[in-house]
């Protein structure tokens, strides 16, 4: 499934400012593919998946089903169906539960079906069903991070863009998440891609991976063979 063509980006340079910050990747994603993006700290990471949503400017390429990314706002790319869920979340602490969802429709005005996404985000995560009246700040870490990606859910998203999600959650809680983001991406074709500093469980769930340092590509591969290489071992697997 190497060199799908869903999700293309060629080239990509894009910092802040005068800060340079990527120099020129490229990477492809089939349709429904699961990507992982591993690298340590200060790599990009997160500077990647912010130009692929629009909310950093980046020169180059970015192609969602062949449609350029590159250069719009970060409306118009949710528009197009690519659901961002931040490093940090960004849910509304003081917003209850299914206020934090429904604001993920927001582009939407069709009231039926948002309720019926509404249902479909709360069988992927029953204890927010459980806490729907509830506000956002009030949830567990976990809960937290599943708001987050329901409320990405809501956009009915064709590409999933996913920051560290295990961020600050433990390692039950994480394994439990990835599982879901298996499922959403088995259920809907839901084609993702996840930033993780814990290689073990991004390298569980992916198909491709991608190691980034100092804003470049290093390594490309299947998970399998990312996972098998002697260099990623040492730097990104020592640990569980
Ligand atoms: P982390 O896992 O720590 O988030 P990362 O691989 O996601 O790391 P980025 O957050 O993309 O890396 O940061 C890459 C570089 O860009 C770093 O040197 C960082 O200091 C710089 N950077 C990040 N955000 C900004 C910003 N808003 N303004 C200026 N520089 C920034």
């Amino acid at each position: 499934e190497h060199g799908g063509s869903f999700l293309v980006v060629e080239d990509l340079h894009a910092g802040y400012g005068d800060v340079r910050v990527l120099h020129g990747i490229g990477l492809r994603v089939g349709r429904g593919e699961i990507c992982a993006i591993l690298g340590p700290n200060g790599a990009g990471k997160t500077t990647l998946l912010r130009a692929l949503c629009g909310m950093v400017r980046g020169r180059g390429t970015v192609r969602l089903d062949g449609t350029a990314l590159t250069g719009r706002s970060p409306d118009a790319v949710a528009r197009l169906g690519v659901g961002h869920v931040p490093e940090g979340r960004g849910t509304f602490m003081p917003l209850t539960v299914e206020e934090n969802l429904r604001l993920g429709a927001y582009t939407r005005r069709d009231r039926a079906a948002v309720q019926a996404d509404l249902d479909r985000v709360y069988g992927y995560f029953p204890v927010l069903k459980s806490r729907l009246g509830q506000a956002a700040g009030s949830l567990s870490g976990g809960e937290q991070q599943m708001l987050a990606i329901g409320r990405a859910l809501m956009l009915r998203p064709r590409l999933l863009l996913l920051d560290e999600p295990s961020l600050g959650l433990a390692p039950l809680v994480t394994r439990e998440l990835f599982g879901i983001v298996r499922s959403i991406n088995e259920e809907e074709r839901t084609t993702v891609v996840v930033v993780e500093q814990n290689a073990h469980l991004a390298l569980d769930i992916a198909g491709q991976a991608h190691v980034l340092e100092t804003g470049r590509i290093v390594l490309s591969g299947s998970a399998a063979r990312i996972r098998a290489d002697e260099q990623v071992a040492q730097s990104y697997l020592g640990y569980r």
